[in-house]
């Protein structure tokens, strides 16, 4: 006898459904779909109304359906190579009509002059007569008189098309009921039971158009449930790591910012007093400090190590640039060496790092900066108590978490034997939109630094032709060197070579740091070398120099000593100098052929003049007919905040973080646009974190909603 209570095993192979044999399921998994779970998630692409077919005779120009047989079917190749014609004529009980296809020769195979077919394209007006061009064909027979309208279009995967997916669902259809629920149905967070299994059914038998988008709805909430919960687990799970409480000390501070030749903004005062907060508990701090940039996060990092340092702890800072790793290293030492903090730098280039290591190791040194250099296994530290990431964005995956795995291997186990977990802080300009904030970094404390130190103007910022620069950059540049400033010309390989050209198409698309450094170092050497000989035969009273990426470290540092020290008028340079890099006397920043940037590089390139009181500018040289959508968004606003969310409208969220560049974070269903159905699914994951934290022994029964969980923590980089 049936019994219709056991539900549905979802991980059971594709063969278990009617309709799947063996070799089926070999085509299948090549496409990824193994299990009943994958095979009910495949979701239709379209749907379409068979239905709406009409008559011949009674054709209007326009998208059409019509249910006939076919005739005359030829191919006719043309006199262009590979291009094929095909014509051929649909009849039904009131006329014919032509129809035509190009390069589909296929077409001529595939019909049975005897059998009906429903065709679905453009009815319209070409070569003076009316035809149906290139329509889609799908076998009358196929197609099951339901009551509904609506008949779901799969995407064809290795060879099974979306009428044989049609018939595994009809396979299946009895079964759909069964389909446990896949989140609990908690008194803070309640769902309907039997929702999910309802949701599936109406995605591939609908009714109608409202119950698709209503299963869609729910199948997409259910997607952004387990991304949540995936990072609130994580959170929970870094709660019961113990750390070092870092007690404040008022007068320490007070100590430090007498030696500031600033003061604080509110906002900088308040970042850094959640993470001196952090610090004090006895749970790790994991805590982005968001700030544009120019905004002020160094010294707020300044302030948080000190505190860590005065408790007796070492901390350690990573920088994305061995550029910005020096600059921190002497801005750091400055204004800490007179508290009697010793600092040491640890990038690539230093030397006697085995005597630096070895005093890393011996606990005397206190502050160690560096790039990866620092992550490498022989760094063994004395006591690490906190490690900040400046920005964060810039690091691989693999690097942070082979930092991570290095902070864990630097677990302090102390005498009481409970092991404490350094506390961690990442701090980046490229704010996370707050949809990502909610689901893939749920797990992170988030301050934000809003505001800029006072007397800070607006980057006036303009796009111009490269024809306009004799009238307008030239007079410009003068202008700002005559008034004591400084000017950075930023430029990236041209499209001569193959590899240059394909370099920048990438960057275009936003991808610019992972495509920079591999096809067209060489290239960006050479154009930063000729556009330093233009300006110099330009301007040959000013001191114009170069810095590119293949210089030796030390040559670089030079450089940029010189430039910081006002010894250059005009740096010429690659992105070398994007990140964090500090010269408040630049005022003028120039970015040749700056379409191929993306929106946030811009953002950060620009970000190096404005850092003073004085009015900057920033010039955008581009000959594009029409500036791109970046580049306007640049001229009309500097806040780095705004930028972020007009990215994210430009590019999709996928593209922008880590290692969701490289796709992982493949959302079925939902979107990361949706915030409002982001902000309900991220409340319910929160309240089922805390049920599964208290009832951890309840998770035995929600394995399939863990093990997708699992698939999104591997994702999640910063905890
Ligand atoms: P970012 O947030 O981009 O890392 P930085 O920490 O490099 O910014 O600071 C940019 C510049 O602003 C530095 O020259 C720094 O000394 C200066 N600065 C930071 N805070 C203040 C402040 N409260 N008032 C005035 N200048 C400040
Ligand atoms: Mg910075």
């Amino acid at each position: 006898m049936p019994c219709y209570n056991i539900p549905m095993d979802l991980s059971q192979e594709v063969t278990a459904a009617k309709g799947i044999g063996e070799k089926t399921a070999a085509k299948l998994e090549k496409a990824g779909i193994f299990t009943l779970r994958d095979l009910v998630y495949l979701l239709p692409r379209d749907y379409e109304n068979y239905q709406a077919a009409v008559k011949i005779a009674k054709l209007r120009p326009g998208k059409v359906m019509v249910k006939g047989k076919i005739s005359h079917i030829e191919t006719k190749h043309t006199r262009r190579r590979n291009f094929t014609v095909t014509t051929a004529t649909i009849s039904d009980d009131s006329g014919a009509v032509r129809t035509v296809w190009f390069n589909q020769a296929y077409r001529a195979k595939q019909f049975d002059e005897k059998r009906e077919y429903y065709f679905t394209g453009n009815y319209e007006l070409k070569n003076n007569r009316y035809q149906i061009m290139s329509p889609s064909a799908v076998l009358a027979e196929d197609i099951k008189a339901t009551s509904s309208n609506l008949h779901p279009i799969y995407p064809s995967r290795n060879g099974i098309n979306s009428v044989k997916f049609c018939q595994f669902f009809d396979g299946l259809k009895g079964q759909f009921a069964k389909i446990p629920d896949l989140v609990p149905n908690l008194p803070d967070a309640p769902i309907k039971p039997g929702l999910r299994a309802d949701s599936l059914y109406k995605i591939h038998f609908p009714d109608n158009a409202t119950e698709v988008e209503e299963a869609r709805k729910y199948l997409a909430y259910e997607e952004l449930y387990e991304l949540g919960l995936a990072a609130q687990l994580m959170k929970s799970e870094s709660r019961k790591l113990r750390s070092e409480k870092m007690p404040f000390s008022l007068q320490d501070t007070k100590n430090l910012l007498k030696n500031l030749p600033f003061t604080l903004t509110d906002a900088q005062k308040r970042a850094t007093w959640d993470i001196l907060q952090d610090l004090e508990k006895e749970t790790p701090m994991n805590r982005l400090l968001q700030g544009d940039v120019g905004s002020g996060k160094t010294v707020v990092a300044a302030i948080s190590a000190y505190q860590a340092i005065r408790s007796g702890f070492q901390v350690a800072l990573l920088a994305p640039t061995s550029i910005l790793a020096e600059q921190h290293a002497e801005g750091l030492d400055e204004l800490l060496a007179p508290l009697g903090v010793k600092t040491a730098l640890l990038v690539g280039a230093t030397k006697h790092k085995d005597l630096l290591k070895k005093q890393i190791k011996e606990g005397n040194v206190d502050l160690i900066i560096g790039t990866h250099a620092l992550i490498t296994d022989d760094t063994i530290f004395h006591r690490l108590g906190l490690c900040i990431i400046d920005e964060q964005h810039r690091f691989g995956v693999a690097q942070r978490q082979k930092l991570l795995a290095k902070t864990e291997r630097n677990i302090l186990k102390p005498a009481d034997g409970e092991p404490r977990a350094p506390h961690l802080l990442s701090m980046t300009a490229t704010p996370i939109p707050r949809s990502l904030q909610l689901t893939v970094f749920g797990d992170l404390d988030i301050s934000i630094i809003n505001q800029l130190p006072k007397g800070r103007q607006p980057i006036k910022t303009k796009i111009l032709k490269e024809t306009a620069q004799k009238s307008e950059l030239y007079p410009k540049i003068l202008e700002e060197i005559n008034s004591g400033h400084q000017v950075y010309w930023i430029c990236r390989a041209i499209e001569e070579s193959g590899a240059a050209a394909s370099d920048s198409a990438t960057a275009a698309r936003g991808k610019a740091s992972l495509a920079r450094g591999q096809a067209s170092a060489a290239a960006e050497t050479a154009s930063v070398k000729k556009q330093t000989k233009k300006l110099q035969a330009l301007f040959p009273k000013l001191k114009i120099e170069f810095l590119h990426g293949r210089m030796k470290p030390a040559e670089k540092d030079e450089i940029m000593t010189r430039f910081a020290a006002g010894k250059i008028n005009i740096l010429v340079s690659t992105t070398v100098v994007e990140v964090g890099v500090n010269v408040p006397n630049a005022t003028l920043m120039v970015i040749s052929d700056a379409e191929n940037y993306g929106l946030a590089q811009l953002h950060q390139l620009r970000g190096r003049v404005g850092r003073g009181s004085a009015e900057s500018f920033c010039y955008l040289i581009s000959d594009a007919e029409t500036p791109s959508r970046r580049l306007q968004a640049m001229e009309q606003s500097t806040d780095g905040f705004y930028l972020a969310e007009m990215d994210l409208k430009i590019r999709g969220p996928g593209e922008i973080y880590g290692s969701l560049q490289h796709g992982a974070l493949d959302l079925r269903i939902a979107t990361l646009t949706d915030t409002k159905l982001i902000a309900r699914a991220s409340k319910a994951a929160k309240i089922a974190a805390r049920y599964f934290s208290q009832n951890p022994e309840t998770m035995l029964k929600y394995k399939e909603l863990f093990s997708g969980i699992s698939h999104y923590q591997q994702l999640t980089i910063l905890n």
